[in-house]
C-alpha cells in the first residue's frame, strides 16, 4: 500500500553492516513517517537486536549518548546516526521517565512503547514495513493516534500530549477520538514535564505550518496548566495570531515574539526565564516586542539611526513582524528608504564611522567619557547626512565641538 523508501546510501550501510554482524536492523520512528508522508527526514534513526556493546563492536566510529536506553551514536562520512537497542520502558511513576528499561530481541515490543501508531513503523528495504498498530492506515488518513490504551501511555510519559498537539500543527493531522478525550483528561500531568522539554515542544508548535491547529492547545486544557496568562492571552489573540504566524518565517524569535505580541516587556522577560529560554533568544524576543508597537521609522535619518541600533536582519524582522499584524502598507514607505540606505551602503553605526575613538584622542579629544560622547555626536551627524563620513570632515568636525565647548 506504500511506496518503498529511498534510503540514503549511508543509512543502507549501517543496516547492511547491523545484518550482517547477524542482527535484525531497521529504520524506525520519525523518518519511516516521514518518508511516507513525502517529507524530507530530519535523521533517521535505526532500531536493532544488536545490544549497545555489539553495535559498538561493529562500527569503528561510535559514542555513547544514552547508553542506558541502549543508544549508541554511530558517525558515518561525518554524519551522526543513532543506533538503539530493541527496548522495552518498565514502569512510569513519575509520568516523565520509565524506572528501568531491558533489552528485547522481538522488534513488536520495541514498537509497543513508542507513542503514536505513525511513529511506530520500521521498514527494511528486504523486509518491507513491520505496522503492527496500523500506522500507515493512519497516516493516510490523516490521524495522530496513541499506541495501546492513550491514557495509559500519557500518564506514563506526559510530554507525549505536547508531542500529540504539536504533531497536529505540523503535519495538519487531526487527533483520532480516544487519544483526544485522554489528553483532555490527563492535560493537568503536562505539569510535571520540565521547562526545557516543554520549551522545546511549544516552540517546535509556534513553527508549524498548520497554525489552525493551535486550538487543540487550549481546548486539550493543556496550555492553562502550563502557563495560565500565556493561555489567556493566547485566546484572546486567536483566530489572528494562527494567520499571524505563518505571515513571518519560522525562527524562534519572531514566531514567540508574535505569541507575546500582547505582553509587557517585564511580563515577556519573566516568561522568558520561566521556561528557560536562552538569553540571545530572550534579548531577540524583547527587543522586537520594545518596537513592534511604534509606528516604523518614516525619514531616512530615523531609518539609519533605528536600523544601526537594532542591526540590519532585526530591522527586517521587525518590519516583517509589523506587516503581519498590521498590514504590509504599514511598512512600504520605510521598507523603500531602507533599502535606499542598504544600497548606498550609508553609514548606521560606529562600527561603520570613518573615525575610531583612537583617531578622536590623537586629534585631541581626551580619553575617557568625552571620546565616547563626540563618537555620538559624529554618528548622529553622518547619520543626518552620509556625505559627512569622511575622516578629514569628521576629525575637524570633532576639533570644531572641541573649541565650541572650551569657549
Ligand atoms: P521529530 O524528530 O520530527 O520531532 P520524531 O518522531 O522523530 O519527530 P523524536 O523525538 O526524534 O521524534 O523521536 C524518535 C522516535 O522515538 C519517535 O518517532 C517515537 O517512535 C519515539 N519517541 C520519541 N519520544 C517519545 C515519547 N515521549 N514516548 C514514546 N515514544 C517516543
Ligand atoms: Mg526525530
Amino acid at each position: 500500500m506504500t511506496p518503498t523508501i529511498a534510503l540514503p546510501a549511508d543509512v543502507r550501510f549501517l543496516l547492511d553492516t547491523l545484518q550482517n554482524g547477524g542482527y535484525e536492523a531497521y529504520i524506525v520512528g520519525g523518518c519511516v513517517r516521514d518518508s511516507i508522508l513525502g517529507r524530507i527526514p530530519q535523521d533517521w534513526d535505526i532500531t536493532t537486536s544488536a545490544l549497545p556493546e555489539q553495535t559498538k563492536a561493529l562500527f569503528s566510529h561510535t559514542f555513547d549518548t544514552g547508553i542506558q536506553h541502549g543508544t549508541i551514536t554511530v558517525v558515518h562520512n561525518h554524519t551522526n546516526y543513532e543506533i538503539t537497542t530493541y527496548r522495552i520502558d518498565g514502569a512510569y511513576d513519575d509520568a516523565r521517565h520509565p524506572n528501568a528499561v531491558s533489552f528485547t530481541s522481538r522488534l513488536e515490543e520495541d514498537l509497543l512503547r513508542r507513542d503514536f501508531t505513525m511513529n511506530a513503523i520500521a521498514y527494511h528495504p528486504q523486509v518491507g514495513f513491520r505496522d503492527p498498530f496500523g500506522g500507515r492506515a493512519d497516516i493516510a488518513r490523516g490521524c495522530i493516534r496513541g499506541v495501546g490504551d492513550p491514557a495509559t501511555r500519557f500518564q506514563e510519559d506526559a510530554l507525549r500530549m505536547l508531542r500529540c498537539v504539536r504533531f497536529a500543527a505540523q503535519l495538519g493531522f487531526s487527533v483520532e477520538e480516544q487519544t483526544y478525550r485522554a489528553l483532555q483528561e490527563h492535560a493537568a500531568l503536562i505539569e510535571k514535564i520540565s521547562v526545557e522539554r516543554i520549551y522545546q515542544e511549544l516552540d517546535k508548535l509556534w513553527k508549524a505550518p498548520y497554525p489552525q491547529k493551535l486550538p487543540l492547545l487550549l481546548q486539550s486544557g493543556l496550555l492553562p496548566h502550563i502557563d495560565q496568562t500565556l493561555a489567556q492571552r493566547i485566546s484572546e489573540q486567536s483566530p489572528q495570531l494562527m494567520t499571524q504566524l505563518t505571515a513571518v518565517p519560522p525562527r524562534s524569535a519572531l514566531r514567540w515574539t508574535l505569541v507575546l505580541q500582547t505582553y509587557t516587556e517585564a511580563e515577556a522577560k519573566a516568561l522568558c526565564k520561566k521556561l528557560k529560554f536562552d538569553n540571545t533568544t530572550t534579548r531577540h524576543i524583547l527587543t522586537l516586542l520594545r518596537h513592534l508597537l511604534q509606528q516604523p521609522p518614516q525619514t531616512p535619518y530615523t531609518v539609519r539611526k533605528l536600523t544601526g541600533e537594532l542591526g540590519v536582519e532585526t530591522m527586517q524582522q521587525l518590519l516583517c513582524l509589523q506587516d503581519a499584524l498590521y498590514g504590509a502598507e504599514t511598512t512600504l514607505h520605510t521598507r523603500e528608504i531602507l533599502s535606499l540606505v542598504l544600497n548606498a551602503g550609508d553609514c548606521l553605526n560606529l562600527k561603520m564611522l570613518a573615525v575610531d575613538g583612537k583617531q578622536l584622542q590623537q586629534a585631541g579629544v581626551p580619553a575617557g567619557k568625552a571620546v565616547g560622547e563626540m563618537l555620538a555626536l559624529l554618528l548622529d551627524d553622518v547619520l543626518h547626512t552620509p556625505a559627512h563620513n569622511h575622516t578629514d570632515y569628521l576629525l575637524a568636525r570633532a576639533a570644531q565641538i572641541q573649541a565650541i565647548k572650551k569657549e
